[in-house]
């Protein structure tokens, strides 16, 4: 497919603005251009067709289902568009004064107080502008604590290996060393490694739950003691909170902090890179520190300032409000009730979708899973040659999106799938017979699945080098 830039024709170029009938400016020199503005020279049809092929060539949760492990890959409502969009929302400058904004102020206020309540937590900013940019303000958030008690010799992170991706990241990144422990046989922290590693050089264990393996650890309550016991703080990545929405509360199982995908669980379509929200949620003992904007009210209304302590703005303002104006409608519209509906139907959906494929495909660590759940291909791969990658194309093949695969790295030739809680039952079933279907395939024509996708717009790219050598500008004439 040629780019919108390719198909640019000199002289089609249409004049739709007005004639300028103002007198002209003249701007200095410097302030000018030196060469004219290359614009796309296009016809509006030419352009309409352009991003509507773009747009079919992707796939998203309007085609079908994406199980996507660990990136709740769910329908959002489309009034929570609505709201975000409302001019009243939308046409205001971050920086004008509080009098001018106490309709935005009210409603982050309830959005702080709602996420409170969902977490069980004391404070809550929505700064931070992803998942792991919450957990990055999170761990900081610990690090201030530990300095304000002189209590400077704590340089580890302790990181389960079941934990996500970034949580090792995010460690590292805040200046600590990241001590590993393994998952014991059911899939939670072993615990007995876990004591070995804690002492007064551990500033705080992060744990992803439910895990990688979409388990929800058994000894969470002793786990955080044992932590609190050698001075440490708890840190609880909360990305995929549809999980125990409205059920179990991290602020309740002795968690310090956490964060919040709220562009997964509270309605953003995500997968595109951004904007995203990885609201930041704590106890009393860090509010002080916290970055972002603090709302309070008084008489006169609704008033901003900065936290006592704050380690200083981690982004910009509020964070992406239209995120969390999504996230706020999401939850006024669902109420209690219609969270807790949404984390048992996620947990349902996961575990009936096991259920249909575990006859006949490996898991692992099978004693009933949250939201997502891991198989493993390890067998077929011995038996037939057919890998988790192979398996995963072939989904294309089939008109589904492929899961996560490869992750967790703790479970060889491992496929991840969270079929969500807005999938139906007759969606669940179609998408395990195709995955039935293939594993039957695997060892009747396994060269088909070998060389899947064949229906995608692209075969099997080289991944790691496009990863490691990403080429992020466009040249011309070459063919993407
Ligand atoms: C998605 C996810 C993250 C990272 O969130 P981003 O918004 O992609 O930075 C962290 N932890 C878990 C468990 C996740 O699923």
């Amino acid at each position: 497919m040629k780019t919108i830039f390719e198909k640019s024709v000199q002289g089609k170029y249409q004049d739709i603005i007005p004639k300028c009938t103002l007198p002209e400016v003249t701007f200095p020199q410097e302030l000018t251009r030196s060469a004219a503005l290359e614009l796309l020279e296009i016809s509006e049809t030419e352009m309409s067709r352009h991003y509507n092929q773009l747009a079919q060539r992707a796939y998203g949760v309007s085609d079908g289902m994406y199980p996507l492990g660990s990136c709740t890959m769910k329908y959002n409502p489309a009034v929570n568009e609505e709201v975000a969009a409302l001019k009243g929302l939308t046409d205001i400058h971050p920086q004008q004064p509080a009098s001018t904004v106490q309709g935005w102020l009210r409603i982050l206020k309830i959005g702080e107080d709602y996420l409170k309540e969902v977490t069980g937590m004391d404070a809550v900013t929505f700064q931070p502008a992803a998942g792991a940019h919450g957990e990055y303000a999170g761990i900081r958030l610990i690090r201030e604590y530990h300095m304000k008690n002189g209590d400077d010799k704590r340089t580890k992170v302790i990181v389960p290996d079941s934990a996500h991706g970034t949580n090792p990241a995010t460690a590292a990144m805040c200046g600590y060393e990241v001590v590993s422990v393994p998952s014991d046989s059911e899939g939670g922290v072993d615990v007995e490694e876990l004591s070995k590693v804690l002492g007064n050089d551990v500033a705080a264990l992060m744990l992803t739950n439910p895990n990688t393996l979409g388990i929800s650890d058994k000894n969470i309550l002793e786990i955080t003691e044992m932590v609190h016991e050698a001075g440490g703080l708890c840190y609880y990545d909360g990305a995929n909170l549809n999980a125990i929405l409205g059920i179990a509360r991290p602020g309740d199982m002795g968690f310090d902090v956490m964060h919040m995908n709220l562009h997964k669980t509270f309605s953003t379509p995500h997968g595109g890179g951004g904007p995203g929200s990885g609201a930041v949620a704590c106890k009393n003992i860090l509010k002080g520190f916290l970055p972002g904007i603090k709302i309070e009210e008084d008489e006169e209304g609704m008033t901003m300032g900065l936290y006592e302590e704050t380690m200083g703005p981690i982004g910009l303002y509020y964070g992406n409000v239209a995120v969390a104006a999504r996230a706020i409608a999401y939850m006024l519209t669902l109420g209690k009730e219609g969270m807790v509906a949404v984390a048992k139907n996620a947990v349902l959906n996961a575990n009936y979708m096991k259920t249909l494929l575990e006859k006949d495909y490996h898991i692992p660590y099978n004693e009933g899973c949250m939201h997502e759940f891991v198989i493993s291909a390890e067998d077929l791969k011995k038996e037939t040659g057919i890998t988790a990658m192979d398996i995963a194309k072939s989904m294309i093949d089939n008109g589904v999106h492929p899961p996560t695969v490869y992750f967790p790295l703790i479970v060889h030739e491992a496929l991840m799938f969270e079929p969500t809680e807005t999938e139906t039952k007759e969606s669940l079933d179609r998408v395990s017979q195709i995955l039935l279907d293939i594993r039957k395939e695997a060892y009747t024509d396994p060269q088909k699945l070998h060389e899947a996708p064949r229906k995608g717009q692209i075969r099997r790219p080289d991944e790691v080098g496009a990863a490691r050598n990403p080429i992020l500008v466009f040249e011309d004439g070459k063919d993407l």
